[in-house]
């Protein structure tokens, strides 16, 4: 029996370059996709939001002069094309999946509607979250957390590529010790980078635990979902 029966699973857009410098790894995705099907296959409920930073950051369009609203829609639209890739492979696995957009352009993909992405997830579908939260100035993060609030996930999973939160930058510091896990508080204080402060105030006032975790250790996304000792656990 799994420890968590819904999650929610945040995948930045950088997960999906893997060793690229741009754009979506056919190869990366796929492994992506094996670690979610295996915990599918558990009979977990998995929802996922996805990152744009593989194609487009608003603060990138901001530092080049755009006006900042429209660099965000742009990355917004960045999160589309990587739900439509993901969705598109997940699809190609074997699983049921569907993308959901917070931002209409209904001849693409569907648009979000909260009781439609609970129906899909008690059918056993993935469903993959586009568009982050639909506004400019906000994060896929907290996407992630709105959205994990919304579907009443037990846990929100980021998925990074370091494997959890260190007393200090891992590759920099040897003397960099992992958390097993700590309080929302704790990390503030601390001032440990776990998501943006949106993001991490959200998940803090709604009591919903966050695991940082590395998506790329083979098995630990299952291992997660089975309660066992991997990442961080940041938890109120
Ligand atoms: N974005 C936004 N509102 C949101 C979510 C995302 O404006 O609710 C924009 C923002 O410009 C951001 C980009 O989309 O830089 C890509 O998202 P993010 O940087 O969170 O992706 P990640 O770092 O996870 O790849």
């Amino acid at each position: 029996m799994p420890a968590h029966q819904r999650i929610l699973l945040k995948l930045s857009g950088e997960a999906l370059m893997g060793d690229d410098s741009f754009g979506i790894n056919p190869a990366t995705i796929g492994r992506i996709v094996e670690e979610i099907a295996e915990v599918v296959r558990l009979g977990v409920q998995v929802a996922v939001v996805i990152g744009g930073g593989n194609i487009f950051r608003g603060v990138a369009g901001g530092a080049v002069g755009m006006e900042r609203a429209t660099a965000d829609y742009m990355g917004m639209l960045a999160t589309v094309m990587n739900a439509l890739a993901l969705g598109d492979a997940l699809g190609r696995s074997g699983l049921k999946a569907r993308v959901m957009s917070a931002i209409n352009i209904d001849q693409v993909v569907e648009p979000y509607v909260r009781p439609k992405a609970l129906q899909y997830l008690e059918e056993g579908k993935v469903v993959v979250f586009a568009a982050g939260t639909g506004n400019p100035f906000f994060t896929t993060d907290t996407a992630a957390a709105l959205r994990g609030a919304e579907i009443g996930a037990e846990i929100v999973l980021k998925a990074t590529k370091v494997d959890g939160v260190y007393s200090a930058d891992p590759k920099k510091d040897p003397h960099a010790v992992r958390y097993q896990s700590i309080s929302f508080d704790e990390a503030m204080a601390r001032q440990l980078q776990v998501m943006d402060a949106t993001a991490f105030a959200l998940c803090r006032d709604q009591n919903l635990p966050v695991r940082v975790f590395s998506i790329f250790k083979p098995g630990a996304l299952r291992r997660v979902v089975q309660g066992e000792d991997e990442g961080t656990l940041v938890h109120v």
